[in-house]
């Protein structure tokens, strides 16, 4: 029995003679017309494209639908970087036969005092065992030496967060502010370092943030191998410098791309336990396999409006999850000023939110040989700037940006471009891990992919996605019997030091959980 549950409830009838279904589509194979399975992708940013980009290459139909104006993420939020281990996002990009990066670039890191930290090219310097490279090769400007070695004792805690499911059931339930207080960290040393890192890093201070994303995060995009925090740009916004080529890449092999499509609602077919079709408004896409690739908000709205969805424990725990607003601007100023490094990171301590800020100049070529200074800036956790008018806005921009950019007061704002992005990034907030989906669903053909799916792979962001979504394709794969897995490279190894320490760690904690009373006390 077919049960359409989704606003409005159509029955078949209604949506043969009413709504617009995707064409079935043929393939050709070995002189019979073999009708091709139709997957439907909700979302097209990292995690939906990569999804579509595989299954299209194995001969599925694939239709991705994406609620907003144009494909992609949504509005090219953001100045993207791409960070050394994105070894799946260089090897497509390889694969495309694009260019789309700047060279590797150095970074800085700003707390309210002003420049704490200079980061190096970290691949340019000799190698040595993490996490000595980083530690000896970051040039600190304010922080002393005694206050840095306060972190050391934090290995222990990366040493025994490994990515399992026991390991982010531990530490999700602590802040991070609490983890570095355990293991001993300086309070100059969180309040002019972690605690700016983490706030855009994780887009929240660490009082907010869960201490298994925040070392899952460190981990891999900071310790595990010292080249690992090298990044590059992308030389134009997310959109036409990848995106779009790409997709261009997948049309031509039949995928289809529909923009404006609000999914509405789903067909469940008790008989087979799968949905069947896709609503958006009033028009269906049937489908032989769901892969959902859309932010967290994105589908709480979704499982609001779904009766099919609120039938499942694992959908309705995710509308406990929480999710941060953003704020992006971008600045054209009157004159050139001196901005001295293209990435710049900062937060002050009783900031609710984080910035970064870019010189567009350094990094888009777009803006490479504009005589004037063209900035971005993008505020994280920024609840308190979205309600204000954007006058009030960009007096507030420049007053904080003059701390750290000491020409900015010489200059004058001639153009301003503010993007307010509401609920557009995951709060991995103390005690979210639990809420959070996997890859799988109680819907046989529905999968997960995105930024905050869980996966073991160990990856972070846009990477990430991009993994989910391949992820998320080779699950498709498996159900419908059909086509090649596609080939997911998983991260680097570790260290062998680090090993030998997980190894000697997971023998420890064994033994441990043999005592007497091991699980009588609260972890
Ligand atoms: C300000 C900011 C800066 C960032 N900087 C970096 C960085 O430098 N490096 C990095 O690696 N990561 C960065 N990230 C994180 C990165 O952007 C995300 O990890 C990545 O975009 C997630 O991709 P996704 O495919 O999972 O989701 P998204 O990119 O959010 O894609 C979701 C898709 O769903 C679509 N959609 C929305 N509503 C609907 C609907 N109702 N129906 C259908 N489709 C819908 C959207 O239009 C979008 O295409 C940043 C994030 C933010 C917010």
């Amino acid at each position: 029995m077919l049960g359409c549950c989704s606003l409005p409830c159509l029955s078949h009838r209604y949506r043969n003679n009413f709504c617009c279904k995707a064409q079935t589509s043929q393939n050709y194979v070995n002189g019979d017309h073999k009708k091709k399975k139709k997957v439907v992708i909700v979302g097209s940013g990292w995690a939906g494209l990569g999804a579509a980009h595989h299954l299209t290459n194995q001969g599925f139909d694939v239709t991705v639908l994406d609620g907003g104006n144009g494909f992609g993420n949504p509005d090219d939020i953001s100045i993207q970087g791409f960070w050394y281990p994105y070894r799946n996002i260089f090897n497509l990009v390889n694969e495309l036969g694009i260019n789309p990066f700047t060279n590797w670039t150095k970074s800085a890191l700003y707390s309210e005092e002003g420049l704490e930290v200079e980061f190096p090219i970290f691949q340019d310097l000799p190698q040595l065992p993490s996490p000595f490279g980083t530690l000896l090769y970051t040039q600190f400007f304010r922080l002393p030496l005694v206050d840095r070695l306060t972190s050391l004792p934090l290995i222990a805690a990366v040493v025994n967060f490994d990515n399992t499911d026991t390991a982010w059931k531990k530490y999700d339930s602590i802040t991070a502010r609490e983890l570095f207080k355990q293991f001993g960290s300086s309070e100059r040393l969180y309040r002019g370092v972690f605690g700016p890192l983490l706030q855009v890093g994780l887009f929240s201070p660490a009082e907010q943030c869960s201490a298994a994303a925040s070392l899952g995060l460190i981990y891999y995009s900071i310790l595990a191998h010292q080249k690992d925090f090298d990044v590059v740009w992308c030389r134009g916004t997310l959109r036409e410098k990848i995106l779009e080529p790409w997709m261009d890449s997948m049309k031509t092999k039949g995928c289809e791309f529909l923009d404006r499509r609000m999914v509405t609602g789903f067909c469940f077919d008790e008989e087979t336990g799968c949905i069947s079709e896709v609503v958006c408004g009033g028009e269906t896409y049937e489908s032989d396999a769901v892969i959902m690739a859309v932010g967290i908000s994105t589908l709480q709205e979704i499982i609001r409006n779904s009766a099919v969805l609120c039938t499942r424990e694992e959908f309705l725990k995710v509308l406990n999850l929480a999710s941060i607003d953003v704020l992006t601007i971008k600045l054209r100023l009157d004159r050139k000023v001196n901005v001295p490094h293209a990435s710049n990171a900062c937060s002050g301590y009783d900031d609710s939110f984080g910035c970064t800020f870019f010189d567009l100049n350094q990094i888009h070529d777009e803006h490479k040989d504009d005589t004037v200074t063209v900035l971005q800036a993008d505020f994280y956790h920024a609840n308190e700037l979205l309600p204000l008018k954007d006058e009030q806005i960009v007096v507030k921009v420049v007053a904080y940006l003059s701390k750290y950019i000491k020409d900015l007061d010489s200059a004058t704002v001639m153009d301003t471009k503010i993007g307010r992005f509401p609920n557009s990034f995951t709060h991995f907030f103390p005690g979210s891990y639990k809420y959070m989906m996997r890859g799988s669903t109680s819907f046989v053909n529905v999968f997960m992919a995105g930024d905050w799916i869980v996966t073991r792979h160990g990856s972070w962001s846009q990477e990430k996605s991009y993994v989910t979504g391949l992820e998320a394709g080779n699950r498709v794969i498996d159900f419908l019997e059909e086509g090649s897995f596609a080939k997911i490279i998983p991260v680097e190894e570790d260290e062998p030091h680090i090993e030998a320490l997980r190894s000697l760690n997971r023998n420890l904690n064994e033994l441990r959980s043999q005592l007497p009373l091991s699980s009588y006390f609260l972890q």
